[in-house]
């Protein structure tokens, strides 16, 4: 840390993103992305857009918005985009939080939430999961902060139902309820059907995972008009060319291809089904997943660090938590078929040795 360094962000610690290695080639099932390539339309028209580099992108993402509230059926009004879903979360905590007003969220969840509240300055609870690591909504009730919760929640893939997402949003009028859907496409109930009901709620998106887009960094929120122009005034304070020419090309491909990513999405679900079956049989236990990872517990003799460390060795990256109630666990992203027998094969050596 330099003597120039603001005291306010002297004791902030900063978020920690999974390891993308570059010693060996690894099977990379860290960091929650999609094993599926972008589709050829996505890579067509990145590489036409490329001459276009000496020119600023469009500010208002204009063709990418139409694109997109015409898929999900809203208004293009309700929509913005960020650079990743991490950039729209910012904006949400810069936007509705302050030394009056602070944030909510699940103890155990997505590591970046805590992050942008130090950052900020910004009163926050972290509240308990329950001991099966479910989010109780009477915790999330009638409360005096803002609330986001990732649904599903990650790392343990649990989600909750629409029915008690909505008793939240209700029962918050006061304050801004933000989903956070980053893998809501593997088998979750979307909140985005209740934008235009509830004033108070915005559901935020990511084309990372399920879209193959992580490196692009494209997210999204749906809100209705007001929450969405405040998200847009944030933008325009900050950085008003957030995404650039080449991610509003590969977005708006991806839209036009949607059915292939959600083909893609079917199969993750299907693998992630069998992967868990071959956990539990080697000993696991599993939680109930909705997304593309599993987060699992071996019930022998070695922990979830020896575990990971195992893995790594034979040339497989998994996440691994150094964190009360969850460090005998593993977060396993679910690769293709062949990544995944791989994955158990190791796994089942390691487990026998
Ligand atoms: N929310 C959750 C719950 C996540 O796991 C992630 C991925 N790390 C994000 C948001 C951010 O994703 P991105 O910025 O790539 O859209």
């Amino acid at each position: 840390m330099s003597k120039y360094l603001s005291d306010r962000f002297s004791g902030l610690k900063e978020y920690i993103p999974g390891e993308q290695p570059r010693d060996r080639s690894y099977i990379k099932l860290n960091t929650n992305e999609s094993p599926y390539p972008p589709s050829p339309s996505v890579l067509e028209s990145v590489a036409e857009e490329a001459d276009l580099l000496n020119l600023y992108s469009d500010p208002d993402c204009t063709a990418l918005t139409e694109k997109f509230a015409s898929l999900y059926g809203v208004k293009p009004s309700n929509v913005v985009f960020g650079n990743g879903s991490d950039e729209i979360l910012n904006f949400c905590f810069m936007a509705f939080c302050d030394k009056n007003k602070g944030m909510a969220f699940p103890s155990i969840s997505y590591g970046f939430y805590s992050v942008f509240a130090e950052l900020y300055g910004i009163d926050y609870t972290a509240i308990e999961l329950d001991d099966d690591f479910c989010i109780d909504i009477n915790d999330y009730m009638n409360l005096d902060k803002n609330i986001v919760i990732a649904n599903p929640n990650a790392p343990t893939g649990i989600a909750l139902s629409l029915d008690s997402i909505e008793a939240i949003v209700k029962s918050n009028i006061n304050n801004v309820v933000i989903i956070d859907e980053a893998y809501v496409d593997y088998g979750a109930d979307s909140a985005v059907s209740l934008i235009d009901k509830y004033d108070n709620l915005i559901v935020v998106g990511t084309f990372s995972k399920s879209r193959s887009l992580a490196g692009a960094r494209l997210g999204f929120a749906f809100a209705n008009e007001e929450l969405i122009r405040d998200l847009h005034k944030i933008r325009y304070s900050t950085n008003p060319y957030n995404i650039n020419r080449l991610t509003l090309k590969a977005g708006e491909s991806a839209i036009d291809e949607n059915d292939y990513y959600m083909d893609n999405c079917k199969e993750i679900i299907a693998t992630r089904e069998k992967t868990a079956e071959e956990l539990k049989s080697l000993g696991f236990s599993v939680l109930p997943s909705k997304t593309n990872f599993l987060f699992a517990k071996y019930s022998g003799d070695l922990g979830g660090k020896e575990l990971y460390l195992k893995l790594k060795d034979e040339g497989i990256l998994v996440r691994h938590f150094d964190k009360e109630r969850i460090n005998d666990y593993l977060r396993i992203t679910i690769g293709t078929p062949e990544q995944m027998e791989t994955f158990i094969q190791k796994l089942s050596k390691i487990i026998n040795q």
